[in-house]
């Protein structure tokens, strides 16, 4: 070994005791500070340039550096989910025992592809997958599912699926024309999967909403028949459950029907809103889901979890083993079994990290109905806040909330500076740092979204938005 190596350092495990310890302490003091509103930045925005300097210098400066020093200024810089006025993009807050049981994943780096490099995570894998498919109200027994890196990679992955049980694509390439039909509302992630398949713009079929931001299922059969003059294969319907934007549930039972009767598969998209299947309440928002052949949901959203985790799961498990029917010899030793401990069969990723452990952790620490709670809060909330805009003269709202996503807008005196005021809202917003919202555009017209993810976050905070949204108002 050469003299001076660190290598030995590396995996000294009183070291890392000693490092760990540390972080664990700046860590719990963190989000103590962050939860309790004692750091009054949600955000503490810095422009990418400035940011860029900044983390040069560090790269440019002295090495060998206390990790904890390091981990320290990072949460410093980053955005503060545990804070209670981060109300911006639909990304999870965490439960910090999640975290610990992703410590262990990244000790243990079993890479799960094969059984033996995973032989806790496979079997919780598949207990998770059951779980959901009992949720969604199928039978567990013939169903399947698979963990995978994000809502992007799952949706593709069911449309990987869909395509490979229509066509032999796979073995013999194919010249058809197919088509996905899915809400204008819906991720731009769907259109980006129907692209990376190959189907250029013919592929995606989008259809207009009503009002309430729905997929319109009244336009599903002329689009169909449209569809199939131009000699266009469609292959998946998929609903929203809910859409990202504004958080709207699509009619699944309506769309599921219109799926059954011409023989298409049925895709729900539920990365954001399938995590009312936790809740009595709000549960009703995905009936019909159960008509699904496959279901999507995102674990790092509204699931309490780290990101990436999302599941896939398919009604029947034969589905499943379709979409990578692909030998790798020196990994399987039978190519072709469909055995649901290698899940490498079914799934993108070769490695993997053993994302399925924070969920089940989670589920064993706190039991099932924390997963409900968290739904009925925080969409509660939504109600709450919007019926609270909707009572202001100076507020509209963009439609109903149906999940914890409000979409809103400052109304000013002259209403042609409608778009203007409300885009220089957002951005003096971030700039103070005390409110993380983000914006988006429905109909052409701009509109400030909360995504309610903190279930520490009160109608007392939102009350406050409101008088620095006028503050901030007056002053143009
Ligand atoms: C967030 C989201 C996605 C994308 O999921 P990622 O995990 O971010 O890749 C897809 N569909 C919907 C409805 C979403 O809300």
């Amino acid at each position: 070994m050469i003299e001076d190596s660190k290598l030995d350092q590396v995996y000294d495990p009183e070291a890392f005791r000693t490092q760990g310890h540390a972080l664990i302490d700046v860590l719990a003091d963190y989000f103590k500070s962050a939860q309790q509103r004692n750091i009054d930045q949600a955000i503490p925005y810095q422009d990418p340039e400035e940011s860029y300097t900044y983390w040069n210098a560090v790269w440019q400066g002295q090495d060998g550096l206390d990790p904890t020093e390091l981990f320290k200024t990072m949460l410093d810089r980053s955005t503060k989910l545990h804070h209670p006025r981060y109300m911006g993009h639909q990304v999870g807050v965490v439960a910090p025992v999640t975290a610990l049981a992703g410590m262990v994943s990244a000790i243990l780096n079993n890479g799960m592809a094969v059984y033996e490099m995973g032989m806790v995570s496979n079997p919780m894998e598949r207990i998770i997958s059951e779980k959901l498919a009992t949720k969604i109200g199928w039978n567990a027994e013939e169903a399947n599912g698979l963990l995978t890196s994000g809502g992007s990679l799952a949706n593709l992955t069911a449309l990987l699926t869909a395509r490979a049980k229509c066509s032999d694509i796979w073995d013999q390439g194919t010249d058809r024309q197919y088509a996905v039909m899915v809400s204008e509302e819906a991720h731009y992630c769907i259109d980006r999967a129907v692209r990376i398949m190959g189907w250029g713009s013919e592929g995606i079929i989008k259809i207009p909403t009503n009002e309430k931001l729905q997929l319109d299922t009244g336009l599903l059969e002329e689009q169909l028949t449209k569809a199939k003059t131009k000699n266009i294969e469609v292959i998946m319907v998929i609903g929203c459950c809910c859409s990202t934007s504004a958080g709207s549930y699509d009619d699944l039972h309506a769309i599921g029907a219109f799926a059954q009767k011409h023989n298409i598969w049925f895709h729900v998209d539920g990365a954001h809103g399938g995590a009312v299947l936790f809740s009595d309440r709000y549960r009703c928002l995905a009936e019909g889901i159960e008509k699904a052949d496959s279901v999507v949901i995102d674990w790092h959203k509204m699931m309490m979890t780290p990101a990436l985790a999302t599941s896939l799961v398919y009604k029947n498990k034969q589905d499943s083993y379709m979409t990578f029917h692909q030998k790798a010899q020196y990994l399987w030793a039978n190519q072709t079994s469909q055995d649901w401990f290698n899940s490498g069969k079914i799934t993108f990723e070769c490695t993997k990290y053993m994302m399925v452990i924070k969920i089940f952790t989670l589920f064993k620490v706190y039991r099932e109905q924390i997963f409900g709670d968290y739904v009925d809060k925080v969409y509660d909330l939504a109600r709450t806040f919007a019926a609270h805009l909707q009572g202001q003269s100076d507020f509209e709202i963009a439609v109903e909330p149906e999940s914890n996503i409000v979409c809103f807008r400052y109304l000013p005196q002259n209403p042609d500076q409608v778009n203007t005021i409300n885009l220089a809202i957002r951005q003096t917003l971030i700039q103070e740092g005390r409110f993380y919202i983000v914006q988006t555009t429905i109909s052409g017209k701009i509109y400030l979204r909360t995504t309610l993810m903190n279930p520490m976050t009160t109608i007392e905070d939102l009350m406050e938005l409101i008088s620095s949204i006028r503050g901030i108002a007056t002053k143009y």
